[in-house]
């Protein structure tokens, strides 16, 4: 395959997966997980644009929310926002989304869609979610898969128990029915990683042990068409979003900063979390100060629109 934007889909997965995490959190992984993902392909963010692009109004279901108590009562900031951005850009493309998240987080989530400023959003609880609904496609922003003995586990090893059982299961099916499915994820935890699972408990080494004695470990065991790893999930959404506005040729698929910056204020007003600090004046993503993620999505708007400009030829 070739495009005529290659260099800046390029540019975009090295965007996505530069590491600024603090040091409580597993750091050097990312760039490996990336690697092992991409293989010798063309960058992820190229390929999944591509897959999504091909879709005629699809319904489109992306699942999102980690609840851990009494740490994480109602959300971290990481996958909610990305999800939220994501769902706008393919709502914009005429995509019908459903926005998946645990129950305790459907009141917040649907009054932080509403900035997004678009319609054909809902917001859905996903407790009974899979068993009345099979989407055309299906996407996991940072939500935390089950290992292979069926628990699943902070990046950290301790075990999670308050998320909806249901949601590895229903990637696994739509897999199985040949459905294109996509999980973004940033630390080998999350669903879409059991596609590479023997490469993430390479990469990952001693951080693969889990602290819960179950013996497997926390690598996800289940598996999406393609797995998008990024430094931080939602970072991963927004060259996602970057990558569809590059392939449709609209600048406005991609995330503003004054969005982004809105969104995640919000969140942190409605006690969602950054998961690196777990401080709720801490107004960023994984440890990541708010000034740095808006420098990141401005960058990424940055890349789209430097590609798409049109320029005089140099005369020499
Ligand atoms: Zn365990």
């Amino acid at each position: 395959m070739t495009h005529e934007h290659l260099h800046a889909f390029e540019s975009i997965d090295r965007l996505s997966t530069v590491e600024l995490r603090p040091g409580n959190l597993p750091r050097g992984h990312v760039p490996h997980l990336y690697a092992a993902a991409r293989g010798d392909g063309e960058p992820l963010a190229y390929r999944i644009a591509f897959a999504l692009s091909a879709l005629e109004q699809a319904r489109v279901a992306i699942f999102t929310g980690v609840v851990i108590p009494p740490f994480l009562p109602l959300a971290e900031i990481d996958g909610p926002i990305g999800s939220i951005v994501l769902a706008r850009a393919l709502t914009l493309l005429g995509h019908d989304v459903d926005l998946v998240v645990e129950s305790c987080e459907v009141e917040a989530m649907t009054q932080l869609t509403a900035l997004a400023g678009v319609d054909g959003i809902a917001v859905v609880d996903g407790d009974g979610y899979a068993a009345g609904s099979a989407a055309d496609v299906a996407i996991a922003v940072e939500k935390i898969s089950a290992s292979a003995s069926g628990v699943r586990h902070s990046v950290l090893g301790t075990r999670i128990d308050a998320l909806d059982p249901a949601t590895d299961g229903y990637f696994t099916d739509l897999l199985a029915r040949g459905a294109l499915t996509i999980g973004i994820g940033d630390a080998g935890n999350e669903i879409g990683f059991g596609a590479l699972q023997e490469d993430v408990e390479r990469i990952l080494g001693e951080a693969a042990t889990c602290r819960c004695g179950c013996a497997t470990g926390i690598v996800a065991a289940t598996a999406t068409s393609f797995a998008l790893p990024a430094a931080i999930s939602n970072l991963g959404a927004y060259g996602l979003a970057a990558a569809l506005a590059l392939v449709h040729e609209r600048q406005e698929l991609c995330a503003s900063t004054d969005l982004v910056a809105t969104l995640i204020e919000a969140a942190s007003d409605a006690g969602f979390l950054d998961g690196g600090t777990l401080d709720p004046d801490f107004h960023g993503d994984d440890g990541v100060p708010l000034e740095t993620i808006v420098a990141f999505v401005h960058i990424l708007d940055a890349i789209v629109a430097q590609a798409l400009r049109d320029v005089a030829a140099r005369p020499f």
